[in-house]
């Protein structure tokens, strides 16, 4: 028999951790494919996560977008076609709680980053035990580089949350460049008293460097000159890391998040008008298409590319309110909101001779699953905390076994605190979303829209209907225990370790 996700049931695995599938005979080829290479190498895989910023499901080329939207992306398809493309590749509505639940783990719920604290505003992750604390225990050089905004809080900076370095901003690109530019905030602009009034609250303006256990130390305020500079720089210090990491005896981890392509778009000056669309957008697209490659080829002059698990993905899906600054997507709504097109992100793993090249699956992936993944790639799954409940599921196999499949039953979606959807195979039912009108398929999102509860709950077939149109639910009620089951258990999860926020129902 051929598995199915809906079908076959989940394996315990202990009261703080998510069940899994566990599908035996990939189990064994995984583990031999990772004994072979560190009995063979003696050492445990680099680990290179390369962030975006809201950039779109259907921006690359080998998500049909590229050359189709007018920024064509062959780097990152190159990358694609050598490992494995991520169609169901899930991360939170926004940035902070995207990035949080890669870095714990852990549920918007539970890290307790709803939603991205800004100006100054407090929250971020003290408190939570981090990927960078423990791969750094397990004998890893930890280096951030670029976009952290999880937290600009003492605690929760880069440096005292396991990393052993770290160059870039403590919060988000528009925070730094919109109240300076005269098009978009003129009365602040052409304001002497607003613009001190801006400089006086709470956030820092500069980019910073920051070595672990030490203060941040300012390296340059970020005007719309140097904001147009940063990915080159940035890319340039990751760069230099990764050559001097090479011949050393230890394994790193190089958590690489762009400035771009988040809202406003102000592109290095070589790369304007570089697209076909000639949008700052697309302009972008392609400086940060050209950085994926020059990150991996000096992965490949300086010997490491084969020791390195590389990841490539975006935190959210577009911001469509501050469109045509935006990405694309082929999913309803947009970042902000729970529909598909707000937190169904690519994703693609690519590690040569380890993780098999040209393969395109529909395995559901969360961003909590790098945490338990990255571990057990590291040899340090021991390590993982068990005083609190991870929501990430060791996807190793997933990634290593020949046509691997998603170890993950079940995505939940949260919308802030409220719990909006559940998927399973190809169907989603939801509960709750935002939306400001239904029948609005390219709707302005996200972040506008109305809060809207369905008391039966709204069921979706996201191969038949993937911009979520039609509700399937009276015809499909045979299903409905496996969703409330799913529902259910998830649920009880909140019982034994209850959430950091009170949950809206
Ligand atoms: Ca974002």
């Amino acid at each position: 028999m051929t598995f199915d996700s809906i079908a076959t049931a989940t394996v315990p695995i202990a009261e703080h951790r998510e069940p899994a599938f566990v599908h035996e005979e990939q189990n064994v080829a995984a583990r031999q494919r990772l004994e072979n290479y560190v009995s063979t190498h003696g050492r445990r895989p680099n680990i290179l996560v390369i962030l975006f910023d809201d950039v779109g499901w259907g921006d690359f080329g080998c998500y049909g977008g590229g050359v189709a939207v007018g920024a064509p992306t062959p780097n990152i398809d190159r990358l694609a076609r050598d490992g494995l493309l991520l169609t169901s590749c899930y991360s939170e509505p926004s940035c902070s709680p995207s990035r949080a639940s890669l870095m714990t783990g852990r549920l918007p719920m539970r890290h307790g980053l709803l939603r991205p604290p800004m100006y100054g505003q407090p929250g971020g992750l003290d408190g939570e035990v981090t990927l960078a604390q423990l791969l750094g225990d397990a004998g890893y050089v930890t280096q951030a580089v670029g976009k952290w905004h999880m937290g600009e809080n003492r605690e929760s900076q880069p440096q005292h949350v396991g990393f052993d370095d770290f160059y870039g901003f403590l919060s988000v690109s528009d925070m730094y460049s919109e109240w300076r530019d005269p098009y978009f905030f003129p009365e602040i602009a052409y304001s002497e008293e607003r613009t001190r009034w801006i400089e006086n609250q709470p956030f820092n303006r500069c980019f910073v460097h920051a070595v672990k256990g030490g203060d941040t130390e300012d390296v340059e305020e970020v005007t719309i000159p140097v904001l147009s500079t940063l990915d080159d720089k940035w890319a340039t210090y990751s760069r230099d890391f990764i050559k001097r990491m090479s011949g050393g005896s230890q394994p790193w981890f190089l958590y690489h998040c762009t400035r771009g392509a988040h809202f406003d778009n102000y592109p290095l000056e070589k790369y304007l008008g570089a697209s076909p669309a000639k949008h700052p957008y697309k302009d972008t697209l392609i400086e940060l298409d050209d950085i994926v490659g020059r990150l991996v080829e000096t992965l490949r002059e300086t010997g490491q590319l084969e020791h390195t698990m590389i990841f490539v993905s975006s935190d959210n899906g577009p911001n469509m309110e501050t469109w045509p600054d935006a990405a694309y997507t082929p999913f309803r709504c947009a970042k902000g909101s729970t529909w598909e097109g707000g937190v169904r992100v690519p994703g693609v793993f690519a590690w040569p001779g380890m993780i098999d090249a040209d393969h395109t699956t529909d395995g559901l992936f969360s961003f909590t699953d790098m945490f338990p993944t990255a571990l057990a790639l590291a040899g340090a799954d021991a390590a993982m905390p068990d005083d609190r409940f991870i929501d990430g599921v060791d996807q190793s196999s997933f990634l290593l076994a020949p046509e691997g499949r998603s170890n993950r039953k079940y995505q939940y979606y949260w919308l802030q605190n409220q719990f909006s959807a559940v998927r399973v195979g190809e169907y989603k039912l939801m509960l709750a979303s935002i939306s400001d009108d239904d029948r609005d398929v390219q709707s302005l999102g996200g972040f506008e829209g109305v809060a809207q509860r369905y008391p039966y709950g709204r069921l979706y077939n996201l191969y038949l209907d993937p911009k979520e149109t039609r509700s399937y639910l009276v015809r499909k009620l045979a299903y409905i225990d496996s969703f409330t089951s799913g529902i259910r258990d998830h649920f009880k999860t909140f019982g034994k370790y209850p959430p950091r926020h009170p949950i809206t129902r």
